[in-house]
């Protein structure tokens, strides 16, 4: 039998890893330095553990340590990077192009400058949820100092042509930035084989903690500056100013640690592309297909790209079926979420899927599946039974 209610909504954020957990605990009292305190074992300890997450999360993404900056999440992450290139680069452009199926946390940092006077193209998606190469390059003016394009989507999994996306903002000498959030720590990211000169990352979607992350900065060709978005003690060279929590980034640094060991499990190593899957993208790509197949047998559609798309991720509607209703109907059951959580309060049908093309009605009846790394098969097997029962019943009511 399976324990209920069975965890599907991995994409809004992960349990932490009891390693991870592990490895936190004697930074809360024993060693509870201040890493900036220079003078003491204490500080000196903190620090040193700081450090050692710094080369951790540095490690997964082929970057340097000290490219790396702590933050509070990624939230904090969008929000640095865009203001602060934005401020930074005043004197060379105001113009930012990003796209219609970003975070909220980079579309509404977008919105706040243009406020204060930049100009921000908004580039939409076709029906599987990509960006047109052509239209990203028609779109650069010789003010753009900015591309920012996620790596992989939260809500739907597509992944976007990220190297050919940075080829062309260094064809034009425009910065490019992507949050990368979901594909960090999934599937193999290198800031230097993809060519990204500043990149967000959240630790508790990797199962590390909640309420930090990392922005890694580009220090050579180009070396990137960001302004500061908070003012202080001048921390983390000066763009991040805040005393470190320590026990989250010791975190963050063995989460990150973790994933790139799992990414490095498997048939093809970290070597991209299709035969250089992991062990656990090979197991949870399979899990997500066969819970995918089970779902469709009832009749619905997957929205946005199967074939560029995160292994754990799937976005299923059921025609005829209010996404509400079938949130209800699961109960305490099966743990998902309808469009994205961040507007689940809202009764909006998802942004992202609106930027797809697809239809109000269709939208209002989707579910957002994220699987992870305690997914089993039983528990699919369950959720394809949980789902398909609650479907059925909700599309006889409607027609009586
Ligand atoms: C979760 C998420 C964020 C926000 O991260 P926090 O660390 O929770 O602030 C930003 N971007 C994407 C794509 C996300 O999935």
């Amino acid at each position: 039998m399976v324990k209920l209610p069975i965890y599907l909504d991995y994409n809004s954020t992960t349990p932490v890893d009891p390693r991870v957990l592990e490895a936190m605990l004697p930074y809360f009292n024993e060693k509870f330095g201040n890493a900036a305190s220079r003078s003491h074992a204490f500080g000196w300890a903190a620090e040193e553990a700081v450090e050692v997450a710094r080369e951790q999360v540095a490690l997964l993404i082929g970057a340097e340590p000290k490219e790396i900056v702590f933050t509070s999440g990624a939230t904090e992450g969008d929000n640095l990077a865009l203001k602060g290139v934005f401020e930074a680069y005043a004197t060379k452009g105001n113009h930012i192009i990003t796209v219609a199926t970003e975070h909220k946390a980079v579309l509404d940092s977008c919105h706040h400058i243009e406020r204060l006077g930049g100009e921000v193209t908004y580039l939409p998606v076709d029906h599987d949820g990509l960006i047109d190469l052509a239209e990203l390059e028609a779109a650069i003016r010789p003010t753009t100092i900015l591309i920012s394009v996620m790596y992989a989507n939260n809500e739907i999994g597509a992944i976007q042509p990220i190297k050919a996306i940075s080829a062309i903002a260094r064809r034009h000498e425009a910065l490019f930035f992507s949050d990368a959030v979901q594909a960090v720590g999934k599937i193999p990211v290198d800031v230097n084989a993809d060519g990204i000169d500043i990149l967000t990352l959240s630790a508790h979607k990797i199962y590390g903690p909640k309420g930090i992350g990392a922005l890694y900065v580009r220090r050579r060709n180009p070396r990137v500056r960001l302004s500061a978005q908070m003012d202080g003690g001048g921390h983390e060279r000066g763009m991040r100013s805040g005393t470190l929590n320590v026990p989250a980034i010791v975190g963050l640094g063995m989460a990150c640690e973790l994933c790139r060991q799992e990414l490095a499990t498997g048939s093809g190593g970290v070597l991209a592309g299709a035969g250089g899957a992991s062990a656990e993208s090979l197991r949870l790509g399979a899990l997500r297909d066969r819970l995918e197949q089970g779902l469709l047998r009832i009749g619905a559609t997957v929205n946005g790209s199967r074939e560029h798309r995160l292994p754990h991720t799937t976005n299923i509607s059921f025609n005829g079926v209010d996404g509400q209703a079938l949130l209800a109907g699961l109960g305490k059951d099966v743990a998902l979420s309808s469009g994205s959580a961040c507007t689940s309060a809202s009764m909006e049908p998802s942004y992202v899927l609106k930027a797809l093309g697809v239809d109000d009605d269709l939208a209002h009846s989707s579910l957002r599946l994220g699987l992870g790394r305690w997914t089993t098969a039983e528990e699919v097997d369950y959720a394809i039974g949980r789902i398909s029962e609650t479907v059925r019943r909700l599309r006889e009511t409607a027609v009586r």
